[in-house]
């Protein structure tokens, strides 16, 4: 069984861009990625016997603020911690999977599109794996978020009918939800998140660069990483690139736009 743990980040209503992303984890491969995370907390909290949920925007920006979970990280300790999570994913077995989208450019619900999305990559990586010897079931479990509801009602059509580019083969079941604080690989999936959405909102590569081994690819293409705007034929960034670089079927266009923008 693969595990996809996905989270999102730009939920804000001043953010440009909404990123949903995932990491994948072999069953067995869990454990030791938790428990490299769990080597963290020993590290910068020690003495705590109880599990720290590490979620990195309030090791980015709550220092010194009321509501700071971490009062005793000094900020230069948290900038450690934080590369080193980082660290930690990119020497991991995870393969990552992330939407970056620009929320002027998508017709409707970017949490749907991106989910939407990210389970037809799993679904093919899987079907790769297959073909390659390997069959294996997927299994998806979701932060808690807001976006829970409208998720399960997704989920469902998605298992009845679906998505967008076709049927989904390889799942095992429904997605679950479960609490970040409950698992530390939802917490890895919100740095992923959070280094997209760093990327591509600000610029800001250097946590990205570290994660960006990770994403899902197969002979030099890049499937784990998409980004949707505007701009897809002037952009240089590795998922457009990989993205225009791919063969096309005769007659496919490549300047395609809603409500098909971008399926492959
Ligand atoms: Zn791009």
């Amino acid at each position: 069984m693969h595990i996809l743990y996905l989270d999102e980040s730009g939920t804000h209503s001043d953010a440009r861009y909404f990123v949903v992303a995932g990491v994948v984890l072999f069953e067995a491969d869990t454990y030791y990625l938790a428990q490299d995370m769990d080597g963290l907390q020993a590290k910068y909290f020690p003495g705590f016997a109880e599990p720290i949920a590490f979620h990195v925007s309030p090791l980015r920006g709550a220092h010194g603020q009321s509501n700071d979970p971490y009062p005793s990280l000094e900020p230069a300790r948290r900038k450690q911690l934080i590369t080193e999570v980082y660290q930690v994913i990119a020497k991991s077995h995870a393969r990552t999977f992330a939407v970056a989208m620009e929320k002027s450019y998508i017709m409707g619900d970017c949490y749907d599109r991106g989910f939407e999305e990210i389970v037809n990559r799993f679904d093919r990586m899987l079907a790769r794996f297959a073909r390659d010897g390997n069959p294996q079931r997927g299994l998806i479990v979701a932060a808690e978020s807001s976006y829970r509801e409208n998720l399960e009602t997704l989920a469902r059509k998605i298992a009845r009918d679906g998505h967008r580019w076709g049927r989904t083969r390889n799942l095992a079941d429904i997605p679950y939800f479960a609490p970040a604080a409950n698992t530390r690989l939802l917490q890895v999936a919100d740095f992923v998140a959070n280094a997209v959405f760093g990327r591509y909102e600000k610029g800001y590569s250097r946590d990205f660069d570290l994660v960006m081994p990770r994403f899902d690819q197969d002979g030099g293409d890049l499937h784990g990483l998409v980004h949707l705007h505007s701009s897809r034929l002037d952009c240089f960034c590795p998922a457009c690139m990989s993205w225009r670089a791919r063969p096309r079927t005769a007659g496919a266009r490549l300047p395609e736009g809603p409500p098909n923008e971008g399926s492959d």
